[in-house]
C-alpha cells in the first residue's frame, strides 16, 4: 500500500491497489508495462499508476485541477484560474501564463473596470483599493509574462516551467487577497456580531487550502506491482 497527498482530496491518504493488467510492447515477450489501479482510501478515488521494469514511468491524474478550491472567487473567474493551472499540470507554461493574464483581466472587469489597456486596469484597481500596491505589483508581473508569452518573438525561449509555477501562484494569491480575504473577515465579523449560526463559509471553503494544488507525491513506493 503506498501512501500519498491525494490529487482528489487532497489529503495524505493511503492508496489501496484494485486491478493490475500488463500490456506487451515491442517485438520480445518480455517487453512488458504494467499498469496498476489504486483508489484512495479516503475518498475512493481513482489514480493510475504505470510501471516499467518495476520503476514508475507514469502517474494519473497528477494534479486534479478541476477540484482546486477557489472559495468566494465569482465562478467564471474560478473557470480561467483552473485553466491556468490545468495548462500548466499539462507542461503548457505559455498557455498558462496566458490563462493567468487573462485571469488577472477578467479580475478588473467583474470589479467594473472594463476601459483601456490592462495597465490602466491593474492602476484602476489600485486606486479603488480592491488591491494592495504589492498586489498591483504581482499583477504587474503576470502582465509583463503575458504580454511575453503572446507577442513576444517566436525565437524566445519558452516560458520556464519554474516561472509559469510562480505566476500562476502570483494569480492565486490575488484571487485570494481580491475575493477570500474579505469574505474571511466577514465571516468573523457575522459570527461575532451576529453569532455563530448565522455566519456561513463558501461551501468550497477548506481550512488552509486555496488554489494551487500539491503534486500527488508519493512518501511509499508500493513496490515491483507483481
Ligand atoms: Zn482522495
Amino acid at each position: 500500500m503506498a501512501t500519498a497527498v491525494c490529487p482528489h482530496c487532497r489529503i495524505a491518504s493511503h492508496f489501496i491497489r484494485q486491478h493490475s493488467y500488463k500490456i506487451h510492447h515491442g517485438e520480445h515477450t518480455d517487453d512488458y508495462q504494467t499498469v496498476v489501479m489504486h483508489a484512495c482510501a479516503r475518498c475512493g478515488m481513482p489514480l493510475v499508476e504505470v510501471f516499467e521494469d518495476d520503476k514508475t514511468i507514469g502517474r494519473w491524474p497528477s494534479a486534479a485541477t478541476n477540484r482546486l478550491r477557489y472559495p468566494d472567487v465569482p465562478e467564471g473567474i474560478t473557470d480561467l484560474a483552473r485553466e491556468a493551472h490545468a495548462s500548466l499540470a499539462a507542461g503548457a507554461t505559455r498557455a498558462a501564463v496566458l490563462m493567468a493574464r487573462s485571469t488577472v483581466e477578467a479580475v478588473a472587469k467583474d470589479k467594473g473596470i472594463t476601459n483601456g489597456s490592462l495597465v490602466h486596469k491593474i492602476d484602476q484597481l489600485r486606486a479603488g483599493a480592491h488591491i494592495s500596491p504589492l498586489i498591483a505589483e504581482a499583477a504587474h508581473e503576470i502582465r509583463f509574462a503575458g504580454n511575453e508569452a503572446a507577442h513576444g518573438p517566436l525565437d524566445l525561449d519558452p516560458v520556464s516551467n519554474e516561472d509559469a509555477e510562480a505566476i500562476t501562484r502570483l494569480m492565486d494569491k490575488i484571487l485570494e487577497r481580491v475575493y477570500h480575504e474579505p469574505a474571511e473577515i466577514e465571516y468573523i465579523r457575522m459570527k461575532r456580531t451576529l453569532g455563530p449560526a448565522t455566519a456561513q463559509r463558501h461551501p468550497d471553503y477548506a481550512p488552509g487550502d486555496f488554489g494551487s494544488l500539491p503534486e500527488a507525491s508519493w512518501v511509499d513506493q508500493p513496490g515491483p506491482p507483481f
